[in-house]
């Protein structure tokens, strides 16, 4: 096997991005640093650069960590009525550590999705073998 970006000759791990794994082998690391990718996989030799999830896991992360959160914070103001300030000690800290956890973790999936599906940038059609 080459370092192709997307041959399909092995089973695709989806998910293996949850755990930070190679899309392809599953087995090496997808990640040099915290959010930083490899250059390639150390295993299979997946080249990695294809792999852009942009801005998506973010939005994810703002929406599910605001949902549960203004949830969360919703909850207690009602039940309890606690100062403000007991809201920032609570909420600030889990936003904090929710955020930080959640978003390898997405980035992590959407490449493995990516790689999964081939997803790639649009182009466009130049003509050609279709018209
Ligand atoms: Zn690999």
């Amino acid at each position: 096997m080459s370092g192709g970006h997307y041959d399909l000759g092995q089973k695709p791990g989806g998910g293996s991005g949850l755990s930070g794994k190679c899309p392809r082998c599953g087995r090496g690391k997808l990640f040099s640093g915290y959010l930083n990718l490899r250059e390639n996989c150390d295993v299979c030799g997946l080249d990695y650069s294809f792999a852009d999830s942009g801005d998506g896991p973010a939005v994810f992360v703002i929406l599910i960590i605001g949902f549960i959160i203004v949830g969360l914070a919703l909850w207690v103001e009602i039940a309890y009525q606690p100062p403000y300030w007991v809201h920032a000690v609570l909420w600030l800290p889990l936003l904090l550590i929710m955020s930080l956890g959640l978003l390898r973790i997405l980035k992590g999936w959407m490449i493995a999705q990516q790689y999964r599906h081939k997803a790639a940038e649009g182009r466009l059609d130049q003509g050609g073998d279709g018209a």
